[in-house]
């Protein structure tokens, strides 16, 4: 993990805001904490814990992460949860459910739960709940999926298990659910100084764009995204063609896998199929870690699409903000937190509609760029790292304090 100085947010963000994050880290030091997901690379949480980690260490906050580990059946199995929780007709079996149980005590016959606050991340290792008993830690169940219409199979199966933490946490109070526990609400963030965002020099993205053969001279739209359906890749491509027809530009689709998604590589496929014969369509099937690429191609890009259909937050929406770019991207879940319809980005339902949107900016370019300097800002206010280290501060003071009214700082 490449460990970045705190000092160097005080730059970016207001004083006041970078003085309360020392205060609070203060208050909150000598606690440690425990950081559980499914994937160390791929996909927004694995991108998060990056960064949080090792800045929670330099805080003075002990912090590991740790990953459970499961066959391809299980993750074939959280991957249709997953689906699920996001509200897609996805059928949940009793024998899912057992193959979900049966990991879970696996990877607890090898886990130690030693810290004072064990958060884990998304339902796949939700069931290391049963853990709790034996342990003196706090347990936070952090959910970065969109669950305000989930399943109600899946849901009520994963809450047997969210009922039992002291806490949970949701990216917005939209996705809030009837639990019997606390829930608080802390939006997913960006590291402006991550590989994947700091500043490039134009020689940097030209030399990306020239080892990927694409002309920057023409108009680049460009998707970020594991090749999943709810990213909906073949509906980008359609979009491009509609696009297409009335303006020249070339369509870049970058991704990667997630070792917690098994679906990747038919959906790939399917895309591959789709694109096939138009040169270009620039299907770019990227190593895990490849910041400065992705930093480049969005930098690069004319217009960033995310034409997602279910989506808990959408980081690449954030990082195309952050770059100042205008964002094209489905009206579902988190994005609309980002995308302020006509003022930091455009907001799309259908195909037809991010298409339109799509020829409009092309053909409107002062707009587009004001639409995304307003984009910039609004990420800088809301959803950079330094606002959610606050909030996780914050968390871990009020967990210290169950109980009390009043917490003095
Ligand atoms: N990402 C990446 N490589 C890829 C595809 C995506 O590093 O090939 C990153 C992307 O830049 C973003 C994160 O993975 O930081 C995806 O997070 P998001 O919330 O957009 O979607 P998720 O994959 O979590 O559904």
């Amino acid at each position: 993990m490449v460990k970045t100085k705190i000092e160097g947010y005080a730059k970016i963000i207001r004083p006041q805001n970078f003085d309360e994050i020392m205060l609070l880290a203060e208050r909150a030091r000598g606690q440690s904490i425990k950081m559980i997901n499914a994937t160390a690379v791929g996909g927004g949480v694995a991108e998060i814990l990056t960064r949080v980690v090792p800045l929670f260490n330099e805080l003075g906050i002990k912090t590991k992460w740790e990953v459970i580990k499961g066959s391809g059946e299980f993750f074939g199995v959280t991957k249709a949860f997953h689906n699920a929780l996001h509200g897609s007709k996805t059928e949940i079996t009793e024998q899912m459910m057992n193959i979900f149980k049966e990991t879970s005590e696996a990877n607890l016959a090898e886990m130690s739960f030693d810290e004072d606050v064990v958060i884990i991340h998304d339902p796949q290792p939700a069931g290391l709940i049963a853990a709790k008993e034996k342990s003196k830690a706090k347990w936070v169940w952090r959910c970065h999926i969109d669950t305000s219409h989930p399943q109600p199979e899946a849901w009520n199966f994963i809450k047997s298990f969210v009922e039992k933490y002291d806490a949970s946490i949701f990216s917005t109070p939209w996705f809030a659910k009837e639990l019997p526990i606390p829930q608080y609400f802390i939006y997913p963030a960006i590291d402006p100084l991550a590989e994947k965002n700091r500043e490039l020099s134009s020689g940097e993205i030209d030399a990306v764009m020239r080892k990927y053969k694409i002309d920057r001279s023409r108009p680049i739209l460009t998707q970020v995204s594991r090749f999943d359906y709810l990213k909906d890749p073949l509906g980008v491509i359609e979009t491009y063609k509609l696009v297409k027809k009335q303006r020249d530009c070339q369509l870049v689709m970058a991704g990667g896998g997630a070792s917690d998604d098994p679906e990747g590589d038919q959906v790939l496929h399917k895309v591959q199929e789709a694109a096939k014969g138009d040169p270009d369509i620039h299907i770019l099937l990227l190593p895990p870690f490849a910041d400065l690429e992705i930093n480049a191609l969005q930098r690069a890009s004319t217009i960033i699409l995310q034409k997602s259909l279910r989506e808990g937050f959408g980081l690449t929406v954030t990082e195309a903000l952050w770059k100042g770019k205008p964002v094209v991207a489905g009206a579902v879940g988190g994005i609309t937190l980002q995308v302020i319809h006509n003022f930091t980005g455009m907001l799309v339902h259908s195909i037809e509609g991010a298409a339109y949107q799509v020829r409009y900016l092309l053909n409107n370019p002062q707009f587009a760029k004001k639409m995304g300097e307003y984009g910039r800002e609004h990420v800088r206010e809301k959803f950079l790292i330094t606002r959610k280290l606050r909030n996780y501060l914050l968390l871990l003071i009020s967990l210290k304090n169950q109980g009390k009214d009043l917490i003095e700082l």
